[in-house]
């Protein structure tokens, strides 16, 4: 990334010789990204992030699909990340009129204890006027998987016209999205997810899937999303994504193992302590822990003292948390979702760590019940 922040710094855009090295990295880019991703280059529009990308796949299909008149409909699972459910939603209020979106309905669809989507109730959840369906490959804070193939499958018998989007932000990582995404039109990254730096992600539009542009500017990714490139940003995003994919299956069975460890000391040690979901259902890097009785935010802050940093639900604007609405569509109540810390690993995370980890939270969740 290093040499696009001074001696390459031109504008990818432009017509010079500095402009064109520019552009060669980000076109390099773009074939990496698009070969990890079972994409074609042309397919992959570089954005600003996962927040951006999901913007784009829901507010530029609704836009799109709002041009042929008509009332439309989109689903999602109730799971989904704000950066889906909130663009959604504001559609749905008519905030979005701006980009063209008129009369839509919203279908927020429900998933099993585990937090994997109703296949059933997305089926009825789909008609014609369907045109978008959002399932993400993997929640950001229990880890649970989606079904994307099954998904898929009721998506194209019961609703022809949706696209298919898929928020693949928090499993990139961990998950080869070339195969487990090929059934979808649109799929979300983000490259700090991967190791890479913040602020640079991409949507897959996968031919012959359309959308219309939310930033309109200067037209670069065909028109796609207008903006000067962040050429290093691009740089950093393909270069982790191919680390990421050689290391996978390693990282995969290593994370996966510290994970169970930091689970099965804590489960064992810790009185009144429940898993959110089971560890074959999530990504290897996410656990997902409740301790009955104890406030979650009080144990954040006595396991931040003890250097472990952990979190909970979203926090809102004041920085209260509010209870999950990941663990509350999971049919967990309210009380026992104010309960809840995840711990996530990555390709840092070390033995040490995790057993460090392990005393701190038992001793902190021990002096708060007591
Ligand atoms: N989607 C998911 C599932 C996420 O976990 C995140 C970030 O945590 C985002 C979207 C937003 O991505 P970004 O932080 O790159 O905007």
């Amino acid at each position: 990334m290093a040499p696009f922040g001074s001696e390459i710094f031109a504008n990818a855009s432009g017509a010079h010789a500095g402009a064109r090295a520019a552009r060669r990295a980000v076109e390099e880019s773009r074939e990496v990204v698009a070969s990890l991703l079972g994409a074609r280059p042309s397919d992959i529009v570089f954005t600003s992030g996962g927040t951006e990308a999901d913007h784009l796949a829901v507010l530029g299909t609704l836009a799109a699909a709002a041009r042929h008149g008509g009332p439309i409909a989109a689903a999602c699972s109730r799971v989904e990340h704000a950066a889906v459910l909130e663009p959604l939603r504001a559609a749905a209020r008519g905030l979005a009129a701006v980009h063209g979106v008129g009369t839509l309905r919203v279908e927020e669809v429900a998933v099993s204890a585990e937090g994997v989507i109703d296949l059933d109730a997305l089926g009825e959840a789909l008609g014609e006027d369907t045109v978008l369906v959002s399932v993400m490959r993997a929640n950001n804070e229990v880890g649970t998987l989606q079904p994307l193939d099954a998904v898929a499958r009721v998506v194209r018998s019961r609703a022809p016209r949706a696209v298919l989007h898929t928020d693949a932000v928090q499993a990139a990582a961990y998950v080869d999205l070339a195969t487990s995404t090929a059934g979808c039109d649109l799929v979300s990254i983000s490259a700090h997810k991967l190791g890479g730096p913040k602020g640079a992600g991409a949507l897959v539009v996968r031919e012959p899937c359309r959308i219309a542009p939310v930033l309109h500017g200067g037209g670069q990714e065909h028109e796609r999303r207008s903006g000067t490139h962040d050429v290093a940003g691009i740089v950093g995003l393909a270069t982790a994504l191919g680390a990421a994919a050689k290391t996978r299956d390693d990282e995969c069975a290593r994370v996966g193992a510290l994970r169970d460890r930091l689970a099965d000391t804590l489960l064992a040690s810790v009185p009144d302590t429940a898993q959110s979901a089971p560890r074959d259902a999530v990504l290897p890097s996410h656990c997902h822990l409740r301790f009955s009785g104890v406030d979650q935010e009080e144990l954040l802050v006595m396991l931040d003292r003890g250097g472990v940093y952990a979190s909970a639900g979203s926090s809102c604007a004041s920085g209260a948390i509010e209870p999950s609405h990941v663990l509350l569509a999971m049919g967990v109540d309210p009380r026992e979702a104010r309960s809840a810390v995840r711990f996530t690993l990555g390709h840092t995370t070390t033995v040490e760590e995790i057993d460090l980890a392990a005393g701190v939270v038992a001793e902190a969740v021990g002096g708060l019940r007591s």
